[in-house]
């Protein structure tokens, strides 16, 4: 904590400047000062009504007091405090930057809105975690992964789109394309799958796992259904899938197929296919990158 730039620690360091704290403008500017002792931070501190010790007591080392916030407290209450001190060092520095000073009540509100961010954020990444259901996840090495998703208009051509990823969420190659007629959501999905598990094969792949949003397709696959229209299709999916070393199909919640889902919507409203090969559509960058934040 030593190595926060306050006015004493830059004096130690040889920085020729005045020490006293820019907040109070009478003591040192030392860290505990500049983030917990200084009067002009008492309101702020006193704002943590649940504190579980008595926070102001005692001149004390910063670290001390995280310390004894660990023991006495929640991990919560830890957060409190550094949230809050973080909150504390940045008003400090717009008054010395920018002359701007906010008011106890708003620092104390912008530590609580950063600690509310951050739980948010934790929530989301434990409960990718716990579910393998819950989002994009990057295939093994070695190992390509299909994200395909069909789209129907009524009246319309039917489209669908493919995403081929590695197992470091890189496009090996994606598709967007327009098919040769119209038909029902069922017979679409499984038309995409078709496609994606093609483009595979032309790509000389091995081992493959397709990802469909479409709970129906991935079942048909996996019980070898020859059923209704969609059967017919699933039976030529299976004759192409015999040609790989390994394959998987399995279900993704269509929050989180994406990227498939927009190539399939392009395909929708457009009048041509298009292809990708190892690029990336530029207009679908940040949800594979989004994506890739979890490889
Ligand atoms: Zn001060």
């Amino acid at each position: 904590m030593e190595g926060l730039p306050t006015k004493l620690n830059l004096g130690r360091r040889g920085v020729n400047i005045e020490t006293k704290c820019p907040l109070c403008e009478k003591e040192l500017e030392s860290t505990s000062h500049a983030l917990l002792y200084c009067t002009k931070l008492w309101d702020v501190w006193w704002s943590w009504t649940t504190c579980p010790i008595n926070l102001l007591a005692e001149n004390k080392e910063f670290v001390e007091v995280a310390l004894l916030i660990m023991y006495a407290g929640t991990p919560k209450d830890l957060e409190t405090l550094f949230a809050t001190a973080w909150s504390i060092w940045y008003n400090r520095n717009r008054v010395v930057h920018e002359s701007q000073c906010e008011t106890p009540a708003q620092v104390w509100g912008f530590a609580q809105r950063i600690q509310g961010d951050y739980n948010g954020a934790m929530t989301v990444c434990q409960l990718r975690k716990q579910s393998p259901e819950a989002g994009w996840a990057a295939p093994p090495p070695e190992v390509y992964k299909i994200n395909v998703d069909g789209a129907t208009r009524v009246g319309g051509l039917s489209g669908v789109g493919v995403v081929i990823r590695d197992c470091r969420g890189l496009v090996l190659v994606a598709k967007s394309k327009v098919m040769a007629g119209s038909y029902e959501a069922g017979v679409t999905e499984a038309l995409a799958v078709e496609e994606g598990v093609l483009l595979a094969r032309e790509r000389g792949l091995h081992q493959i796992i397709i990802e469909s949003n479409s709970l129906e397709v991935v079942q048909a696959i996996r019980t070898r259904s020859s059923h209704g229209e969609a059967g017919t299709v699933v039976q030529g999916i299976l004759v192409l899938l015999d040609s790989f070393c390994s394959w998987k199909v399995q279900h993704l919640k269509r929050d989180y197929n994406i990227v498939a889902h927009e190539l399939a919507q392009m395909a929708k409203g457009s009048a041509e296919s298009q292809t990708w090969e190892g690029v990336e559509p530029t207009m679908l960058q940040h949800l594979l990158l989004a994506d890739r934040a979890n490889c």
